[in-house]
């Protein structure tokens, strides 16, 4: 069986991570990686694939900036030709970028079988272009793999039961491979100068917060204030950047650094007091190192997170209690049971 696989976008990178090792250490399957493009700095991609061990694209096309339409189609009209050429068995999507959307629609439209692996995950926010991305990309997959049990309730609310399989997530499986060895390898305190347990973390970037004025100023004195106390570390994503210098913004008490690599990510993680973002990865992981976050949107689509008295939205100023674990996203072992699905989808 031969896959082609679609990423563009730094959280894809992490997931396709632990899904190719297994795939590269399992006969009778092999894979080729798309790279679109839509993440091309060198801390936001290149890291991520050295760091990681992802296998070298196959293709890369260099598609960047410009709008969502412009983006999506610039991609649908490369990737259709890499499909021709490559005449995949299956292409594998994953999450819910213009990468995700892009790649399944150039599948389909050349009746190539489509897998999506976080399928299922739903805001039932419409203005989030994520959720736009997620729900087209699940009407046209043929499998689809779902993080917890709440994604495969929410596809059976569309009509989607065929072909839906609760695997658990491939963040859990990323941050017990990688994450482990973090707190060995990084040095990322000493860089930065902060000291274990006694900062926060930050991260922010979603469209909703950096796209209007206003809201982004609410939220940059939301954190302002959390920042009183404790110092707070904050890796920039480019978006965000950009919007900082555009209105001319410093939030006070908070550091800001460039983004950073997985490895040290994750010993900021480990050693943060509180975790304030708007990035659906970070709200899991910490959870997955025991750290409590506050998501800075109205919203969430990792809900387990917030039952479990973990994560919190700004917009409610309590936690859940007591703190409880979460089974839904497995043990680690998400990616072996998605390839061993795609094998018996062959
Ligand atoms: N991440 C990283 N370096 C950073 C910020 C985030 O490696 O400076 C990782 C983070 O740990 C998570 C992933 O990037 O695994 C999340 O990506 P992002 O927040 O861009 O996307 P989302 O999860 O919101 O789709």
């Amino acid at each position: 069986m031969n896959i082609l696989t679609v990423v563009g976008a730094r959280p894809q990178f992490i997931k396709v991570a632990v899904v190719s090792r297994i795939i590269e250490q399992t006969p009778g399957i092999t894979e080729k990686i798309v790279h679109t493009g839509q993440h091309f700095d060198a801390n936001m991609s290149s890291i991520f694939f050295n760091e990681l061990g992802i296998p070298e694209p196959a293709h890369n096309l260099e598609i960047m900036g410009g709008g969502h339409g412009s983006m999506t189609g610039r991609m649908l009209e490369q990737l259709e030709a890499v499909m021709l050429a490559e005449k995949p068995d299956g292409v594998l999507i994953y999450g819910d970028t213009n990468s995700t959307l892009a790649g399944a629609l150039a599948a389909v439209k050349l009746h190539i079988p489509l897998y999506h692996v976080e399928a299922g995950l739903r805001s039932y926010h419409r203005a989030m272009p994520e959720e736009i991305n997620r729900i087209v990309s699940d009407q046209l997959s043929a499998r689809l793999f779902c993080p917890t049990k709440l994604s495969v309730e929410n596809l059976a609310k569309e009509g989607i039961t065929s072909g839906v399989h609760h695997v658990g997530d491939v963040m859990y499986d990323a941050t017990l491979f990688a994450g482990s060895s973090a707190r060995a390898d990084s040095d990322i305190l000493q860089k930065t100068g902060v000291q274990e347990g006694d900062y926060l973390l930050c991260t922010l970037h979603r469209a909703e917060n950096t796209d209007d004025e206003a809201r982004f100023r609410k939220v940059i004195a939301y954190l302002e204030d959390a920042a009183k106390d404790r110092i707070m570390l904050f890796p920039v994503h480019p978006r965000t950047r950009q919007v900082m210098a555009k209105y001319n913004i410093t939030p006070k008490g908070v550091k800001l650094i460039d983004p950073v690599g997985y490895l040290d990510i994750h010993r900021l993680l480990a050693g943060a007091a509180g975790v304030y973002t708007d990035s659906g990865g970070l709200q899991k992981e910490a959870y997955f190192h025991k750290v409590p976050c506050v998501t800075l949107r109205d919203e969430t689509e990792w809900v387990e997170t917030i039952e479990a008295g973990w994560n919190r939205l700004w917009t409610n100023p309590t936690y859940q209690q007591p703190r409880g674990n979460i089974e839904d996203y497995g043990d680690g072992g998400s990616a072996r049971k998605i390839v061993d699905i795609l094998m018996d989808a062959s």
